[in-house]
């Protein structure tokens, strides 16, 4: 599939749920987003069945994402029928992590073949904080349990909060050392949460530094959020100061990201800028949402229904004119920096 703006699109993020277990403050409100009524979420057969169009339309890559992936018990089963369909040569994850040590090696049985585990501090107690759940104990065994199962490159995500944890940025980097772990840094992005609505999370300012009240409810703001924002420029030369001047790096595998490798370090760090330097015109991506919607841009609210005609009948054909009316429909590029807004739904209900 070629879009307008002649891109090929050859990567399906899969969200397969909107639920998660972690309530990380700038993604979900303490008390979540409503449950979506259970029948309006696809089964594991129809996300197989939309998937396997995609792949016969020239997606090689899938990444199963959500809400949190790991959640849903028959993961293991999606994962191994992805993988029988020819064609395919890359099924990932995005995971928080938390259920990890004990899943890594069916998922790594079933065909995963690698995990990107979302972390955004390396301090307990700035984790309860952040991810207002689970532990950063039980992420750190995730992500041994990762190495241990084989599902490499392991990469850490972690989202780019001034006052937060940008006085830990050089000790994400210094995991990469020693060991061949991918770091790569997320600029906070606007999502849903700017409307306002709800309560907010209200950070508290200590001596300059951002402390995010374990208390409060609700999520960050529009205003907060973009009081954290941290360039991907600001965040490189914050590791620089502590480290040295990093090189530029390749990892096949990581994407849009700007990749740099600390003098003699084993692995390496990367920035996903989507704010500051976004890569819209690199885009190869497609979306398809747990309740059946795809989507050609994370950062533009048009979506179609696949869902309605999928369970009416549609045969797969009729199914792949949809998925190329919406390449055909794909944006060419975001509007962020110039103050659009993502109001539709939010990046746990999309799939991060
Ligand atoms: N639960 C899984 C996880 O934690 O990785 C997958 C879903 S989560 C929505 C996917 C990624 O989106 C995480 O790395 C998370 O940090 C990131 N994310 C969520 N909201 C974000 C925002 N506003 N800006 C930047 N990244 C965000």
């Amino acid at each position: 599939m070629i879009d307008p703006f002649n891109r090929r699109i050859d990567y399906l993020r899969v969200s397969i749920t909107d639920r998660c277990n972690f309530r990380c403050v700038y993604c979900m409100p303490e008390e979540g987003f409503p449950a979506t009524p259970k029948e309006e979420n696809l089964t594991f057969e129809e996300i197989a069945r939309l998937v396997r169009i995609a792949v016969t339309l020239g997606v090689t890559k899938i990444r199963l994402t959500g809400g949190e992936p790991l959640l849903r018990k028959e993961l293991p089963d999606l994962i191994k029928e992805i993988d029988s369909f020819p064609g395919v040569q890359d099924i990932s994850c995005t995971t928080n992590g938390f259920l990890l040590e004990e899943l890594a090696c069916r998922l790594a049985r079933a065909g995963l073949l690698r995990v990107n585990v979302s972390l955004d501090t390396l301090r307990a107690d700035r984790f309860t904080d952040i991810a207002r759940r689970g532990s950063l104990e039980k992420v750190m065994a995730g992500i041994e349990a990762a190495f241990d199962a084989g599902l490499e490159p392991v990469k850490i995500n972690c989202v780019l909060m001034k006052g937060v944890n940008d006085d830990e940025l050089a000790d994400f980097a210094r995991l990469t050392l020693d060991r061949e772990l991918h770091v790569r840094f997320i600029e906070l992005m606007p999502m849903r949460w700017n409307l306002d609505e709800g309560p907010a999370y209200t950070p508290a300012c200590v001596t300059g530094k951002v402390q995010l009240k374990q208390s409060a409810g609700g999520m960050l703001s529009d205003a907060q959020m973009r009081r954290l924002f941290l360039s991907m420029d600001d965040a490189r030369r914050m590791i620089e100061r502590e480290l040295g001047e990093m090189e530029e790096a390749f990892v096949p595998t990581n994407g849009p990201a700007r990749t740099y490798r600390v003098p003699g370090a084993r692995g390496s760090v990367g920035f996903i800028s989507q704010i500051t330097n976004d890569f819209c015109s690199r885009c190869n991506r497609l979306r398809l949402t747990h309740d059946g919607f795809l989507r050609p841009c994370l950062m533009s609210d048009g979506e179609l229904d696949l869902r309605t005609p999928l369970r009416a009948g549609a045969s797969d054909s009729d199914l792949a004119a949809l998925y190329e009316h919406v390449v055909d429909h794909k944006p060419e590029r975001h509007y962020l920096a110039e103050g659009q807004r993502v109001v539709g739904r939010g990046m746990s209900q999309i799939g991060g």
